[in-house]
């Protein structure tokens, strides 16, 4: 059996427009062009297919690569879920959603070209949250030299920290979204990303808030269990988001606002856009396929935006390369049980999302 995980963005690309030519169900399918090209000078797009009705009343949404990098998972289980043969419940349609930060696909960071994490950007600009936490630990996160010597003192201000105010409290200092360090983790931008505009512009071109009941999958990678995936819900505890989530992936859920997630709660989420567009009448679920643990995942995000930061001539390349591997074994590990598992556990989720829409 094929694996699907490609070693570059523009090879996933590739497979992913290939199984879309050759899907029966295919009826609608455009690429949003990205205005830069990509590490190997090759196109950047946010692909969208709708596989269906074009004017059904249920559909599920399938996104992957908001976190660039982490798109190695979700366009291998888009590309899985293609190369089955795909049959759909009555009034219900599918849309994928390939590479929603394309750039940090093809460039192997989460981030996109601004440094933006697209999954903080979906705030009211007029309005940031503030992240003092941040602020306090910024220089420590980021150290002017990224030597051991440096590193040990930058980390242990780092458990300082939090030993003083605890692990919740620090985790959502450090990734819970901050608007003041452009250069730094979880920096959700000053103004909309392009990723943001497209998905503002596609859910208009697909009247997707004229929809009955909507399940949205967003594919990630890094936080968690190793190969677990996680079904992350950061809709309102209570509300009728959770509740379809609930009914449709069982106990596997998981809510940051309860605390019962390896996920804090955080700032200018993707899922918020969805809550919005369609309150009442959505369930998004953050699929989370783990990796290794939360303090690996802050450190290759460190040592990655450190990197960012050096004038290319200063860098040692042996220092760099080890660097971008670090990361990129952590967002996408090489080891088969774990790619067999984001598809087996992928295509579980899709399925029992398709069930439960049919159900509605
Ligand atoms: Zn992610």
């Amino acid at each position: 059996m094929p694996t699907f995980f490609q070693p570059t963005y523009r090879q996933a690309r590739q497979q992913f427009l290939r199984a879309a030519a050759e899907q029966p169900l295919n009826t609608w399918q455009t690429a949003r062009i990205h205005p830069l090209k990509g590490c190997e000078d090759e196109e950047l797009a946010l692909d969208a297919l709708w596989l269906g009705p074009r004017d059904a009343e249920h559909l599920l949404v399938v996104q992957s690569a908001t976190h660039g990098v982490e798109g190695f998972a979700g366009s291998a289980v888009q590309a899985a879920l293609l190369n089955q043969k795909v049959s759909l419940p009555n009034d219900t349609a599918l849309l994928l959603l390939h590479a929603m930060n394309p750039w940090g696909f093809s460039f192997q960071r989460r981030v996109d070209e601004q440094g933006i994490d697209l999954n903080r950007n979906f705030v009211d600009f007029t309005r940031l949250p503030e992240n003092p936490g941040y602020a306090e630990l910024a220089s420590a996160l980021i150290p002017a030299s990224w030597s051991p010597k440096a590193l040990e003192v930058a980390d242990q201000q780092l458990e300082a920290y939090r030993q003083q105010y605890g692990e919740t409290a620090y985790e959502v200092a450090v990734s819970g979204g901050q608007y003041t360090h452009p250069e730094g983790l979880f920096y959700g931008g000053q103004a909309p990303s392009w990723s943001r505009l497209q998905l503002q512009a596609l859910a208009e071109e697909l009247e997707l808030e004229q929809r009955k009941a909507v399940a949205i999958l967003d594919v990630h990678t890094g936080l968690g269990d190793y190969a677990v995936g996680e079904v992350i819900c950061d809709h309102p505890p209570g509300s009728q988001g959770v509740r379809w989530a609930r009914r449709w992936y069982g106990e596997a859920v998981t809510e940051p606002l309860l605390g019962t997630s390896s996920s804090v709660p955080k700032q200018g989420l993707i899922d918020f856009f969805w809550h919005e567009l369609l309150p009442e009448r959505c369930s998004f679920v953050t699929l989370e396929f783990g990796t290794g643990s939360t303090p690996q995942l802050f450190h290759v995000l460190r040592g990655d935006h450190w990197l960012a930061q050096q004038p290319l001539s200063s860098v040692d390349s042996v220092q760099s390369l080890a660097i971008q591997q670090a990361l990129l074994e952590h967002f996408c590990p090489a080891a088969s049980d774990w790619r067999k598992a984001v598809i087996a556990q992928g295509l579980q989720r899709i399925d029992q999302a398709l069930k439960g829409l049919a159900e509605w």
